[in-house]
């Protein structure tokens, strides 16, 4: 089946060639599976069998309403030893950057030059989860710049998609990453970390309220999915965090190291195109 104008305008931002061949060639070849990425320090079970359908693609039940009415932050003391969900379910979107900017409950404070809060529309239909600042995270306190930053708006641009924090928020994602604060030179995270700074990524989950999750890379799976699965085995089909539909994809980093896994990220990104819309409809 040929591609569709918006499947090709996607490989071609993701700088495949496939959608230059003739339109009745078969597609390429999947490649072999990448190795499963290495161990991660911790993770629970997997939260989906992984004979589960491919598109359950319902609009799932609303995330409890956000209140709009502007909270106060998180006082010093809290902020800095036990920011838990609860503490942080009456902030909004300024409280709760400031908590995160305040937050010391784990070791990376001491390395960070600032916290990496997150970019975009806070009315996105899109979220986009990654895993850990780095380097130029922590200087420009922005989630997902340089080169992998720049493959991955090409790939939301493919999708009339922009990390833009005043366009359409039906056109529009917001980013955030797992972990708020680089690793010191960007040595995987260890689990206490993913989970001390876990409820700030679920507030901003609650308060956004996503049509389509889309998580990139391990760290971001483990933490939402609650899965130490490779990626391999869980993309390609729909999972639900929260009711929110979630699809796994490899990180752009790894992309821009691993050519081939491009077309299977380009497929991750259909489906979740397709799944939004027919959560919207
Ligand atoms: S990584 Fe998260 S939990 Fe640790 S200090 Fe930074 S904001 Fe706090």
């Amino acid at each position: 089946m040929p591609w569709t104008d918006r499947q090709q305008a996607l490989l071609q931002a993701m700088g495949l060639r496939v959608w230059a061949e003739p339109e009745h060639q078969p597609a390429p070849a999947v490649e072999a599976e990448a190795p499963p990425l290495p161990t991660a320090p911790q993770a629970a079970p997997a939260s989906a069998p992984r004979s589960a359908p491919v598109r359950p693609l319902a609009r799932p039940p609303a995330l409890a309403p956000v209140t709009q009415t502007p909270a106060p932050s998180l006082a010093p003391a809290v902020a800095v030893h036990t920011a838990t969900r609860a503490d942080l379910a009456s902030l909004d979107w300024p409280g709760l950057r400031s908590a995160v900017a305040g937050c010391q409950a784990c070791g990376l404070c001491s390395s960070r030059t600032q916290t990496v809060f997150g970019v975009g529309h806070t009315q996105a239909r899109w979220m986009v989860v990654g895993e850990a600042p780095g380097e130029n995270e922590d200087l420009q306190g922005e989630p997902f710049v340089g080169a992998a930053g720049q493959l991955l708006d090409r790939m939301l641009a493919a999708l009339q998609l922009s990390r833009a924090a005043d366009g359409p928020p039906e056109r529009s994602v917001y980013i955030a990453n797992t972990l708020k604060c680089r690793p010191p030179r960007n040595r995987n995270p260890s689990a206490e970390e993913l989970a001390q700074c876990e409820p700030f990524l679920v507030r901003q989950i609650e308060l956004l309220q996503p049509r389509i999750i889309l998580a990139m890379g391990r760290f971001a799976v483990q933490t939402l999915l609650r899965s130490d699965e490779p990626i391999g085995r869980l993309r390609g089909r729909v999972h639900h965090y929260q009711g929110v539909p979630l699809v796994v994809t490899y990180h752009p980093a790894y992309l821009l190291r691993s050519l081939p896994e491009k077309a299977k990220a380009w497929e991750d990104l259909c489906l979740a195109a397709e799944t939004a819309e027919a959560s919207a409809a």
